[in-house]
């Protein structure tokens, strides 16, 4: 762990924090009627701000201005009217970058190099693309008349929030619905200054609506007989009692949930690239990434060398400080999360896993978890079964490729797969193999507005991105 080097922080003034956040409801910031909640900077756990929570009334008044929106205003207007504004967003968030980059990193403790150079291009891609959709619905290849779902509830985790807010928002209004979002309850932050950006763009009020508020809120808004559509992206626990509380009320679902996603390497794989590859599978975000390399698949043949090569990069990694530039693991998103990667790794243990961290100093404030490699790792233990969310790698190896194939498949989840190898027609056997909505072939956690993202199995259905992305949000009956 690398400490000789001298910190170059962002400023956190760079953006201006209110004491108090109020709901975003028809154009308009307005109190809740629930308990308002702190959110804390989770690398120093200092308060950031008071937020107000949304109420089942205030949901119904966020629900009924959405409809009213969608019925007078949006789903009227011609498709290239509404890029017109999907356009004047996306170049606010260009222009907004700094600001919104540093707020997330406070709110959510991921580094802001990741914000800055990863999370806040990939909001501003979506919307552009999303904006330049709009008017060529009907060409969409989903038949010729495409017309809205409506109003569409949208729920969200803490892992990117903003760039899951640009996965819901700009798809659903560039097809002409209007949209309550819930953002997570402990990085509620940039939600809400994406609404003052829609504000500024001069958005019609009721288009986009936010409520903040924990799991009641999203329950709320879910059940709502006003909502059309359900967008939920989270835990595959909350998306099967939402699939539940959703069946038979005739509303839309799509559900993009856990992972557990293997990353195979094989021994022709050019082994330094391979290393940076299952590094940023896993490390990127603290781990707290659905579609994480979370369990490396090696040969057993380079089993020795390759990890060798992976404790020595995974020893130059700088955890610390979120706004220090050069950090590359920051704080874990909250006490609750930190709680629950410590039980798994301590699992790990228990189960008869080798455990490593490289020789690290973790920050005293705040909710730290060290890089950690498990080696050793039998299927039946619990950290290669389920989703940890954290910066913990298990590793387990493979002689054949079908012997890989198997284990990667050996999951309830199915959202993503990385193969390493010099081989093509070894990625094309694989790929067919491996059921996983995504699979990354010599590169990892690679996005693109263009390409459907989604799983298969318990990671959920429906897409997210691409021309298969606009379907969730179209009625082409
Ligand atoms: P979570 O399911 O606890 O919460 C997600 C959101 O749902 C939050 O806004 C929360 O307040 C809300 N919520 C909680 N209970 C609810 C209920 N009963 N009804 C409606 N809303 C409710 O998940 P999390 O801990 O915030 O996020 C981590 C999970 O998200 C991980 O499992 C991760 O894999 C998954 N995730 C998936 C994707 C994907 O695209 N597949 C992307 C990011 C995160």
């Amino acid at each position: 762990m690398r400490l000789d080097y001298a910190p170059a922080p962002e400023s956190r003034d760079v953006v201006a924090i209110r004491p108090s956040y109020g709901l975003f409801i028809n154009g308009e910031f307005t109190e809740g009627k629930g308990q308002p909640f702190t959110t804390v900077n989770p690398a120093t756990e200092e308060p950031l701000a008071e937020v107000a929570c949304a109420a089942d009334d205030d949901v119904d008044r966020a629900v009924r201005a959405a409809r009213e929106a969608y019925e007078r205003v949006w789903g009227r207007m011609p498709g290239s009217e509404r890029a017109k504004y999907l356009f004047r967003i996306a170049r606010l968030i260009q222009e907004r970058a700094r600001e919104l980059a540093v707020l997330e990193t406070l709110d959510n403790g991921k580094p802001i190099r990741e914000s800055r150079d990863v999370d806040l291009p990939l909001v501003a891609a979506h919307f552009f693309y999303h904006a330049g959709w709009a008017d060529k619905l009907a060409y969409a290849g989903l038949g010729p008349d495409p017309r809205p779902l409506g109003v569409a509830a949208q729920v969200i985790p803490w892992n990117f929030p903003l760039l899951m807010l640009a996965w819901k928002v700009a798809p659903a209004l560039a097809c002409g619905n209007t949209v309550v979002l819930k953002p997570a309850e402990t990085t509620p932050l940039t939600a809400l200054l994406f609404a003052e950006i829609c504000r500024q763009a001069e958005l019609p009020p009721g288009v986009v609506n936010i409520v903040t508020g924990a799991g009641d809120t999203g329950a709320a808004l879910v059940a709502h007989p006003g909502v059309d559509k359900v967008a939920f992206t989270g835990s595959t626990e909350v998306g099967r009692q939402i699939a539940r509380q959703v069946a038979g009320t005739g509303k839309r679902l799509t559900l993009e949930l856990g992972g557990k996603a293997a990353n195979i390497v094989f021994e022709d794989a050019p082994i330094d690239q391979a290393v940076e590859g299952v590094v940023n599978g896993i490390f990127f975000n603290q781990g707290h990434v659905c579609c994480a390399g979370s369990r490396l698949l090696v040969q057993e043949s380079i089993e020795e060398e390759f990890l060798e090569a992976l404790r020595r990069r995974v020893g130059t990694l700088r955890i610390g400080d979120p706004l220090d530039k050069n950090t590359d693991i920051g704080a874990i998103n909250s006490a609750q999360q930190l709680a629950k990667i410590t039980e798994l790794a301590a699992s790990g243990e228990a189960e008869g896993a080798t455990r490593w961290s490289p020789a690290c100093t973790l920050p005293e404030k705040g909710y730290w978890f060290p890089p950690t490699i498990f080696t050793g790792v039998a299927q039946s233990h619990r950290i290669a079964r389920e989703e940890i969310f954290g910066p913990v790698l298990s590793v387990l190896t493979f002689r054949t490729p079908e012997e890989a194939v198997a284990k990667a498949n050996n999951t309830p989840y199915g959202l993503s797969a990385g193969i390493w190898t010099e081989k093509g027609s070894r990625i094309l056997w694989m790929a067919e193999r491996l059921r996983a909505g995504v699979v990354w072939a010599n590169t990892y956690n690679r996005f693109d507005p263009t390409a459907p993202f989604g799983g298969y199995k318990e990671s959920g259905y429906g897409r997210e991105g691409g021309r298969h992305g606009l379907e969730a949000y179209l009625d082409v009956t």
